[in-house]
């Protein structure tokens, strides 16, 4: 899973990343989904230890262009997961008061307490994302937001937050099919935008501001992964083998109880 980090320091190219990569990965589709499943039944483990613990705090960032699968895997990689103790923030287009604010301020606020795993379903990233490429502010402002955002997650992980973040990332013609899926399936209309179809032509903008991104904020203490994402099972594998991995390497332990248990006898 190494392969996928973006060391800090190094420069990426996204367009050298191949979004239908599996990796080291020897098993398919069928080989794939049985690792899941297994990853998933350490992952509840792992939380409930991180919960009754309560001492680390995670957040797990997820970025990725529309169509990349953050639903999906946010429902794949936590299924069956205790509701307690993991929650989702997605960020949507900012409210007036948001946008009255300085752009952490809604981030911040919905940042993990002790013992909790939150999810965002996009991020501060936005800022520096959606914003860059439509200039919703001046080049001045948001390429001062990557040291900003830096020593934001620096904070965050000096007060006991381990993060993590996962670019999706898939290619333009998967991206084509998908929203086709959508059109063709009127279950699916809900999740379509017409506004994402003028996103669409703005792809090479976006893949330039993702590379900064990349580029410009992967850390030792909040590192970026890019998630070869054209394949959805190989996606949910990556994300939760680093997942996994990260909370063993926490080295948790159930509290001692606040009393001596031995000898008691329930009547
Ligand atoms: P969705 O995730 O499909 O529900 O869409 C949410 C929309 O909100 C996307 O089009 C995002 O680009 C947009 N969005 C999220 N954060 C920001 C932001 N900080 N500024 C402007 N638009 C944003
Ligand atoms: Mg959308």
């Amino acid at each position: 899973m190494k392969k996928h980090l973006v060391e800090p320091g190094k420069k990426i190219k996204l367009s050298e990343r191949d979004p239908q990569d599996i990796g080291d990965f020897k098993g398919g589709k069928e080989e794939g989904l049985k690792a899941i499943s297994k990853l998933n039944e350490k992952l509840q483990e792992l939380q409930e230890l991180l919960y009754a613990e309560g001492r680390h705090k995670v957040l797990v960032v997820l970025q990725a262009m529309d169509t990349g699968g953050k639903d999906g895997a946010i429902r794949r990689v936590f299924d069956g997961v205790n509701p307690q103790g993991v929650k989702v923030a997605s960020f949507k287009v900012p409210t007036g008061e948001e946008l009255a604010h300085d752009f952490l301020w809604r981030i911040h606020k919905q940042t993990p307490a002790s013992g909790e795993i939150v999810i965002f379903n996009r991020s501060h990233y936005e800022d520096v994302l959606v914003v860059r490429v439509h200039g919703y502010v001046d080049k001045n402002v948001w390429s001062k937001r990557y040291e900003q955002i830096n020593a934001f997650e620096r904070i965050l992980a000096e007060n006991g937050t381990t993060i993590l973040k996962f670019f999706l990332h898939i290619s333009k013609d998967e991206q084509k099919e998908r929203l086709q899926a959508r059109l063709d399936d009127p279950t699916k209309h809900w999740k379509f935008s017409l506004g994402d179809l003028d996103e669409r032509k703005l792809w090479g903008d976006y893949q330039a501001a993702y590379e900064d991104v990349l580029n410009k904020t992967s850390s030792t203490h909040a590192p970026w992964y890019i998630v070869p994402a054209n394949r959805k099972w190989y996606r949910d594998l990556v994300i939760s083998k680093i997942l996994v991995e990260t909370l063993e390497n926490l080295n948790m332990k159930y509290p001692e109880p606040k009393d001596d248990l031995s000898g008691i006898v329930i009547e």
